[in-house]
C-alpha cells in the first residue's frame, strides 16, 4: 500500500496568517515545513483513492480518470475544498463516499457535477474498493464524522481525523483489527502545559485532539507505530521544544510512505 500525504495542516494551517510565532516563522522561510488541508492519497494494486479533499489543485494533480474514489471523513470546509474545483469537470465522474450528512458543504449535493455522491456509509460496515477492504468508524467531532482503516491482504492503517478521543465503540472496534499504522488528529498542543486553566476547561468543548488525548488514543490502540496530522502551529511549535515517545512520529506534507 502506498501512502502519500498530501496535507498535514489544522483549519488554519502553517504558517498561520499574520502569525509571528517560531512555528509560523520556519515555515515561511521553508516551504518543506508548511502545512496545507489535511488529507492522503492511498494506491494499491492499480486502485488510487483520496481521504479527503481539501487540497487546491487536485485537478492539475490527479488527471481524468486517475482517481477512483474520494472518501470524505466530514463535510468541514478544510476537507472538502476542492471538491468545489473538480466539480465541473466533464466526460468523467468521480464516486464520493462520506458520512451520513444531510446538510453536506453549501450546494455540493444540490449541484454535484461530476461528483457522484454514493449512499451514506454505515459505521462498523466494511466495503470493498478495488482489493482493500475500508472499515468506516465513527469519530467524535462537531459534525457527522467517520474515520477509515484501510486494510489490505498484508497491512491494516487506521486514518482518524478529525476527532477528540474515540467513541467507545471505535476503540473496541480497532482494537480488534490490530493495526500496524495508526493516522491521528493531534492538532493541539497539550492544553495543560500552556500555564493557562482556561485551556483546561477548552479541552473538554473542543473537537480535535491534544498531545495528551493523542497520546491516550496510541495507547489504548496499540498500534505498531504511530504518526500525527491535522497539526496546528502551537502544536508545531511544542515540537520544536518536546519529543514524542518511540513509535510515535509527525507527518509531513507531500510524505510518502509503501505498508
Ligand atoms: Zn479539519
Ligand atoms: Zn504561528
Ligand atoms: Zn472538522
Amino acid at each position: 500500500v502506498q501512502l502519500t500525504f498530501l496535507g498535514t495542516g489544522d483549519a488554519r494551517q502553517v504558517p498561520v496568517y499574520g502569525c509571528h510565532c517560531r512555528a509560523c516563522r520556519r515555515a515561511q522561510l521553508h516551504p518543506s515545513l508548511r502545512r496545507s488541508a489535511c488529507s492522503v492519497c492511498i494506491e494499491h494494486d492499480g486502485t488510487t483513492f483520496l481521504i479527503d479533499a481539501g487540497q487546491r489543485q487536485l485537478p492539475e494533480r490527479y488527471p481524468p480518470g486517475s482517481l477512483d474514489a474520494i472518501l470524505l471523513t466530514h463535510y468541514h470546509m478544510d476537507h472538502v475544498a476542492g471538491l468545489f474545483e473538480l466539480r465541473w469537470g466533464c466526460n468523467t465522474r468521480i464516486p464520493v463516499h462520506g458520512p451520513d450528512d444531510p446538510q453536506g458543504c453549501d450546494d455540493l449535493y444540490k449541484h454535484p457535477g461530476i461528483l457522484d455522491f454514493r449512499p451514506p456509509l454505515q459505521a462498523f460496515k466494511p466495503f470493498e474498493l478495488g482489493t482493500l477492504r475500508v472499515h468506516p468508524v465513527p469519530l467524535n467531532h462537531s459534525r457527522p464524522t467517520l474515520g477509515y482503516c484501510v486494510e489490505s491482504a498484508t497491512t491494516r492503517l487506521a486514518y482518524l481525523t478529525d476527532t477528540i478521543g474515540l467513541p467507545h465503540d471505535t476503540r473496541d472496534y480497532l482494537k480488534g483489527l490490530a493495526l500496524d499504522l495508526l493516522i491521528l488528529d493531534c492538532t493541539h498542543a497539550p492544553f495543560t502545559a500552556q500555564g493557562d486553566p482556561g485551556l483546561e476547561r477548552k479541552a473538554r468543548t473542543v473537537n480535535h485532539n491534544d498531545w495528551v488525548h493523542a497520546e491516550a488514543v496510541c495507547r489504548s490502540l496499540q498500534p505498531r507505530s504511530t504518526l500525527l496530522t491535522h497539526i496546528g502551529h502551537a502544536m508545531d511549535e511544542w515540537l520544536l521544544d518536546n519529543a514524542l515517545p518511540a513509535g510515535i512520529f509527525v507527518a509531513g506534507d507531500n510524505v510518502e510512505l509503501t505498508l
